[in-house]
């Protein structure tokens, strides 16, 4: 399987989308690092036109309560790729846990098997990790596991297997993306495309600029 850059546009008609994908960055007014290591370009599209797009975007407004808590719930709903449906259904997952709702939201979204493949550095963005997820290339505690959205847990062992051409890709975004660093509750063995869930992560290690609250209050109208 191919796991260029490409992927990011298989990932949009995944997701069902039409939107360019850097068009959404430009909407959200972040990097939202759809595209893997062109995000870290001069080639990318935020970088060169930082405004909305479309006939107003260089018009500020002062915005809403409400169209500020909708921006942070597309924000993080881009960001982790999820459609409105699903990202619902891990809202009242989120809700029926104990603690705050916002940080569980994020820790739900983080412990995604497609965003633990991305952490792990084996793909270059998520779309891409969650293209490796789809194709059947990764092992949680020596079963498959082909669900993005597949919630990983404490001590659980993740394996990347593929052919060689696949391995050699995986390789390559390892060197190429490496620099970004794997966040303390994983660990990983680059050498033998593995990596463990040493603990849940805490909201401080979410590296994910949005304030989760507006969400909470916007699903809480
Ligand atoms: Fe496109 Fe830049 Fe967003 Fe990456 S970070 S998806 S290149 S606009």
């Amino acid at each position: 399987m191919a796991v260029g850059h490409q992927n990011a546009g298989g990932y949009d008609k995944l997701a069902r989308r039409l939107e360019s994908v850097c068009r959404l960055c430009r909407r959200e007014g972040m990097k939202l690092f759809l595209k893997g290591t062109r995000c870290g370009t001069d080639k990318c599209a935020f970088s060169r036109r930082d405004y909305s797009p479309g006939e107003h975007g260089k018009m500020r407004r002062k915005p809403s309560n409400y169209a500020l808590q909708l921006r942070e719930k597309q924000k993080v709903k881009r960001i982790y790729g999820l459609l409105e449906k699903q990202f619902r259904l891990c809202f009242k997952k989120a809700e029926r846990m104990k603690g705050v709702t916002g940080e569980k939201l994020l820790e739900l979204l983080e412990r995604r098997i497609d965003n633990v493949t991305y952490r792990l550095c084996f793909a270059a963005s998520r779309p891409q990790a969650r293209q490796i997820v789809l194709h059947g290339h990764i092992y949680v505690n020596s079963r498959r596991v082909n669900i993005p959205s597949y919630i990983v847990k404490q001590g659980d062992k993740i394996q990347l297997k593929g052919k060689e051409k696949l391995l050699k890709q995986v390789k390559d975004n390892i060197e190429m993306v490496g620099e970004r660093g794997v966040p303390s509750w994983l660990t990983v063995d680059h050498q033998k495309f593995s990596g463990e869930v040493i603990r849940i992560p805490r909201r401080e290690e979410i590296p994910i600029p949005v304030q989760e609250e507006l969400i909470v209050e916007l699903y809480s109208k």
